[in-house]
């Protein structure tokens, strides 16, 4: 890997490393192979977490790719919500899960807010019947700002919910509207007071870097709104252009009135942003937490699930094409609505895809998370795995101290400029035949 141009375009494709191996090195003929660790007892001290998939949006936004619907009517969504139910509940028979306590619990999307009180109400009570979470230690529910009410918020807060993230993106209702969200910026400091004044323990904001239509002075103008608000942290992500978003089908087509099409900021100034949003975030009070997410307070403010995942934990994935992890094995559900539906309603788990991981790419997969942190510890990988990353990697963390991208000690530390870029150095980690596999 060499150093990075000055200039970079953003061009259709996955910047983003979610997971190790990547998504396309999944195949349906490994399912049973997810099913055989389901069924055996979970390896000694494992975390375990729930993640439950809620795929309605008001809208879809122009840049997402997510399996998500927005078309669906009040008796699509019982029908939805039944079927996740009924995979929590075939889940907590399971060895890998029966009488394990849950150490976080995840709402994610899609749009988790979109579900009324009544039935978030109703399939919280179904959902705790089976598989209680009171002993979590966090329990996130991603939101976005204009579906929320005051009491839809406090029905939030009395089933448990702990960590709130508001999907705001930009304080811009111009940029907002031109990205296809659904939500106004009023309804963001609106939504915002109430949760604060609720005394929600932790209350993240996700902000976007580079959304179509973003200039410097109205990032910088974002960064203030947002340390105006406090929140316990705030996570920003750089703008991608991934395959199959209404962007990329623009990028070729001029607007009817003759405008330009589509253009993302280069990934230059994509950092950029980022990094100033660091650095005024840090003259607030704020301390780095990943190249993405920033803490008010690290003794105080966690983030479980992340962190868990990060270290091998155990991940129950459900709802449409949510992604879990069992006892060393990657699985998808399958991402077809009806697929998903029928196979429960005939009490089956909706196994779509799956990967039994080698104990190298656990290994991997643990250290190239970690390494999103900004630190990476080597006793911890010696301790667990008996292997000195340090050595065992050594042509690739000496590229990126060449690089500048990081300083090695006995731990690795990234500088800002390897934070700011840390999903393009972790290919260098990969093995031959995944460097270039698809995150879809
Ligand atoms: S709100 Fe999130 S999940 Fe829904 S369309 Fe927008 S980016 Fe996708």
């Amino acid at each position: 890997m060499t150093a990075e141009p000055t200039k970079e375009k953003t061009s259709p494709g996955n910047y983003f490393v979610a997971n190790y191996p990547p998504f396309s090195a999944w195949q349906p003929a490994h399912v049973p192979d997810a099913e055989a660790a389901m069924h055996s007892a979970p390896e000694p001290a494992t975390p375990l977490g729930l993640y439950l998939h809620i795929p309605f949006c008001r809208k879809r936004c122009k840049f997402c790719y997510f399996r998500v619907y927005t078309d669906k009517n009040a008796r699509d969504v019982e029908t939805y919500l039944d079927a996740l139910t009924r995979e929590v509940e075939l889940y907590a028979r399971l060895p890998v899960a029966e009488g394990r306590p849950l150490h976080f619990v995840y709402f994610g999307g899609g749009t988790p807010s979109y579900l009324s009180a009544t039935q978030l109400g109703d399939l919280f009570a179904r959902l705790q019947a089976v598989m209680p979470w009171d002993q979590a230690a966090e329990v996130t529910f991603e939101c976005e700002p204009g579906t929320l009410q005051e009491h839809k918020l406090q029905a939030l807060k009395e089933k448990g919910v702990t960590r709130l993230s508001l999907g705001i993106e930009n304080f811009d209702d111009r940029i907002l509207e031109s990205n296809g969200r659904a939500h106004l910026s009023s309804e963001i400091f609106r939504a915002y007071r109430w949760a604060r004044d609720l005394g929600f323990d932790q209350i993240n904001i996700d902000l976007i870097a580079g959304m179509v239509g973003e200039t410097w002075d109205n990032w910088r103008e974002c960064v203030r709104k947002t340390i105006d608000l406090a929140p316990e942290s705030v996570t920003i992500y750089q703008m991608e252009l991934p395959f199959n978003t209404v962007f990329t089908k623009e990028l070729h087509v001029l607007g009817s009135d003759g405008s330009p099409p589509v253009a993302v900021a280069d990934w230059s100034t994509k950092r950029a942003w980022v990094g100033f949003a660091f650095e005024e975030l840090e003259k607030a009070g704020y301390e780095v937490s990943s190249g993405y997410t920033m803490v008010r307070d690290r003794s105080r403010t966690r983030f479980v699930y992340r962190d868990c995942l990060w270290h091998g934990a155990d991940m129950l994935g459900t709802g449409v094409a949510s992604f879990g992890h069992v006892n060393g094995v990657h699985v998808q559900n399958v991402d077809a609505w009806e697929n998903y539906v029928d196979m429960l309603q005939a009490g089956k788990l909706p196994l779509g895809r799956a990967l039994p991981l080698t104990p190298r790419q656990r290994l991997i997969r643990e250290m190239i998370l970690q390494l999103k942190t900004g630190r990476l510890e080597t006793r911890y990988f010696q301790e667990k795995f008996g292997v000195s990353v340090r050595d065992e990697f050594a042509e690739a963390f000496e590229q990126m101290a060449r690089d500048q991208f990081a300083a090695l000690g006995d731990d690795v530390v990234l500088t800002r400029q390897g934070l700011l870029q840390v999903d393009r150095l972790l290919p260098a980690f990969f093995e031959p035949e995944f460097r270039g596999g698809r995150y879809t």
